[in-house]
């Protein structure tokens, strides 16, 4: 038998994701955001559930080759735009959209020999400081594109620095709004975040949204929102099964450095998952676990490959929990456990980060399972 942890990538949930996220956005047309390999949930995996998406957007040339592989014939848009000359063939023969953010990759198009002229993305700098132009020589930047043969239609992009948190959108926007003004082409600003927050208006939503985060189920400002609040259903759970029980006594420790002390007799459960899984070190003792359904919490360290969890709450419920019970690190319970649901942005926030970061972190040992659009796992 293979060690029991597995991923579970569902596609309802992807599905129902995008249509929540479309349903606040207008009539804005939407790219499924799939970089880092759909958030670690794999492109060939979520294509299915995702291709009614508008386009999708990505950053690797690898990725989206794997993305017309699939035998997408939409727009796929490249977030970062190109890197070096060559991409710039790449892009010609697979027709892929690209960002274009500084002027070297200005100077990449106008010495690019190309038949068909290419769609670019012009993007500027509100305020971030990582990819764009300045305000200032955005109009520049636009001339300049717009007077190369090698360039055909030209839209308009833009990024939020604080559309999840209290800074909100209004002050970049507005910088938006100006930089553009009189420009032709399509625009498009919003993430998953300004979607949620902000989307419902057509002078925010613009022509495209692109949305991320939002499709895996994960909420872009928790705890301010939760993936319930805002209607969205977790599309990765990371299950795996108690391998070994132990009996404390009053006084016993748990895992590396004895950091958990038994305050009383209590059983635990050892689960086979660890760092090496890409479940967080960082998560203190009480961080959530499922087991068999019932809300339970590690103790201890997390090792590498095992993670050690209280029994009390679920014995007490009557599960009778025990070697080759289920535990659900984050996501979804088993529906025998009745479908209990564990917000992987409730772990995250156990270990200081962000549920973009767990999804991604999934390691490579860690086999996936897909549940179909269908129903059943
Ligand atoms: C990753 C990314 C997005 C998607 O962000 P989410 O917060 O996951 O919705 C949108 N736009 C750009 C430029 C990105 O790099």
């Amino acid at each position: 038998m293979p060690r029991p942890i597995q991923a579970t990538v569902h596609l309802p949930a992807l599905r129902h994701n995008l249509a929540t996220v479309r349903a606040r956005a207008g009539d804005a047309k939407l790219w499924a955001v799939i970089k880092a390999n759909a958030y670690g949930h794999g492109i060939e995996r979520v294509y299915e559930a995702l291709r009614g998406a508008d386009g999708f957007a990505l950053l690797d040339l690898q990725e989206a080759q794997r993305v017309r592989a699939l035998g997408w014939r939409g727009p796929i848009l490249l977030l970062e735009g190109v890197f070096e000359p060559r991409d710039l063939e790449l892009c010609s023969r697979l027709s892929l959209w690209h960002t274009v953010h500084c002027q070297e990759q200005i100077d990449m198009l106008a010495a690019h020999k190309t038949h068909a002229p290419h769609r670019v993305f012009l993007k500027l700098n509100s305020g971030m400081n990582r990819l764009g132009f300045a305000p200032a020589g955005f109009r520049a930047a636009w001339a300049r594109l717009n007077a190369l043969p090698q360039v055909d239609e030209i839209s308009l992009m833009m990024h939020f620095s604080d559309a999840d948190g209290p800074g909100g959108i209004a002050a970049q926007q507005a910088l938006f709004e100006q930089a553009a003004q009189g420009l032709p082409g399509e625009r498009t600003i919003c993430n998953s975040a300004a979607v949620l927050r902000f989307g419902s208006a057509p002078q925010t939503h613009l022509d495209w949204v692109r949305a991320g985060i939002a499709l895996y189920g994960s909420a872009p400002d928790y705890p301010a929102g939760t993936a319930a609040s805002w209607g969205l259903q977790p599309a990765m759970s990371l299950r795996s099964r108690i391998i070994a029980t132990q009996q404390l006594q009053a006084g016993a420790t748990v895992g590396y450095g004895s950091c958990f002390t038994a305050p009383q007799p209590m059983t635990l459960g050892i689960v086979a998952c660890g760092y090496a899984d890409g479940y967080p070190r960082l998560c203190p003792t009480g961080t959530p676990v499922l087991i068999d359904g019932v809300r339970s919490r590690t103790l201890g360290r997390i090792s590498m490959d095992m993670l050690a969890v209280d029994l009390s709450a679920p014995l007490a419920a009557g599960r009778g929990s025990g070697i080759g019970s289920e535990a659900v690190l984050w996501g979804q319970a088993s529906a025998e456990h009745g479908g209990a649901l564990l917000p992987i942005d409730e772990v995250a926030a156990c270990a200081q980060t962000v549920g973009y970061e767990l999804m991604c972190a999934v390691a490579q040992r860690v086999p996936f399972s897909v549940q179909p659009l269908d129903g059943a796992e």
